[in-house]
């Protein structure tokens, strides 16, 4: 047993109340349970309890063991003066206060009902992908939507503190700011660290000076990438090289190294060029996105903003050389889509926040409610148990879900555990 599992029992009051009593005989009632603390210090605050017919107001601790106290040496820690009691699974050791008043403490070992008990341990040893997933399909649907939705506000919560720092790095230059979190989206995970490295290394204004000739963005994006230093027998890299020394001189630029750009078990549709090609013509589109995207009024226009053209040459080819057996496309419309659940949603989300700007934030969530659900291993192992998202804000909230409260067992924190465990 976990001592969170404590924590829930209290919290929600899930044990026999009936005939309280300290384990030294002390009839008790708890008022109010109090809230709990998550940083340093007693477990909940501001809980009331009467004992023995006094009325007591202060903060409860929770541990498995009595003697945790000591081993957590709270019995020398002025942060702990102020408990009023002590919520324990087992009392293995009677314990005082630091002026010799006994700690009351109360016992719950033999208070916790064995069904929830047994429902506790099933999910807490269950190894299946989703340890709840016998009992997935009971939860109210309604609490699986709620949830959802909680989870979609948190996820983007999470995102925009990597926003926030990337704006700080830009000196909170929003267009800039954009432009690298755009990058590194771009990269798709497999190549996200040469994608944000290219991005710094090639601000946003010396693109736009550049901003009306896609031949030499492209010089810019894959000479700095490093990719133009071989010797080529197309005449179109070489070309492209002989550009980018022309710019690496007048900017003084030093190139990223090449061997960062990851190809292996990728698609030739996911290889970096292609990406870079498509990052270069996204770029020719506009230096300006940001200002952009802040006047589209619905999804088709936002769509439409970054959805661009890939020069010829990399319609015929997946990389320097090599003829394409397949034709590489465009922006294709579902990687336009992950940018828009990952870049764009996420950065508007941040925007609105920092500015006081609800109506942005609403439309960052309606933009993910608006776009097609996700296609991934972990949205196909949801829908193969049952739980078929109906767009890109459930896929959102589901890859959370699953990420971050199902494969660390946070099931008491979750709203379909707590159905589940009623
Ligand atoms: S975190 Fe929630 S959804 Fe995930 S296994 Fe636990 S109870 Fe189920």
């Amino acid at each position: 047993m976990r001592e969170d599992f404590l924590h829930f029992l209290w919290r929600w009051r899930r044990f026999d109340a009936s005939k309280q009593f300290t384990s030294d005989g002390q009839p008790l009632e708890i008022l109010h349970p109090g809230e709990p603390n998550l940083h340093a210090g007693p477990d909940f605050f501001n809980a009331r309890i009467r004992l023995n017919e006094t009325l007591w107001a202060g903060n409860v601790e929770i541990h498995l063991n009595a003697s945790d106290w000591l081993a957590h040496r709270h019995d020398t820690d002025p942060a702990y003066d102020n408990v009023i009691l002590h919520v324990v699974f087992d009392e293995d050791q009677r314990l005082c206060r630091s002026n010799g008043e006994p700690l009351p403490c109360f016992v719950l070992r033999d208070r916790i009902p064995p069904q929830l008990l047994e429902k506790y341990f099933r999910l807490e040893h269950e190894r299946a992908w989703v340890p709840c997933e016998k009992s997935l399909n009971a939860v109210p649907n309604i609490v699986r939507l709620n949830w959802l939705d909680r989870l979609l506000v948190e996820r983007l919560e999470q995102k925009t503190e990597s926003i926030a720092q990337v704006v700080a790095a830009a000196g909170q230059h929003w267009e800039e700011a954009f432009y690298r979190v755009l990058a590194r989206n771009f990269g798709l995970k497999v190549n996200v660290e040469p994608f944000e490295a290219l991005a710094r290394a090639l601000p946003l204004r010396l693109l736009a000076k550049h901003q009306d000739h896609l031949f030499q963005l492209e010089a810019l994006l894959f000479g700095q990438a490093g990719l133009l230093s071989e010797k080529f027998e197309d005449d179109y890299p070489k070309a492209l090289a002989k550009e980018y020394q022309f710019l690496q001189h007048k900017y003084d630029l030093q190139p990223l190294p090449a061997g960062q750009w990851k190809f292996f078990r990728l698609r030739p549709a996911g290889f970096p060029t292609i990406r870079l090609a498509q990052f270069a013509a996204l770029a020719h589109r506009s230096a300006h996105l940001f200002s952009q995207l802040l006047e589209t009024t619905n999804t088709a226009e936002t769509e439409q903003l970054f959805t661009a053209e890939i020069s010829a040459y990399w319609r015929t080819h997946f990389r320097f050389d090599k003829t394409a057996a397949g034709r590489a496309k465009p922006l294709g419309r579902e990687f336009v889509h992950l940018l828009l659940i990952n870049t764009v949603a996420p950065f508007l989300f941040h925007y609105g926040r920092t500015k006081g700007l609800p109506d942005l934030q609403d439309r960052a969530l309606r933009l993910l409610e608006e776009l097609p659900p996700e296609t991934n291993t972990v949205v196909d192992g949801w829908v193969k148990r049952g739980q078929r998202a109906a767009n890109a804000s459930q896929t959102q909230a589901l890859l959370h879900l699953k990420t971050r409260y199902c494969d660390v067992k946070r099931c008491l924190e979750c709203a379909i555990g707590n159905a589940i465990l009623r």
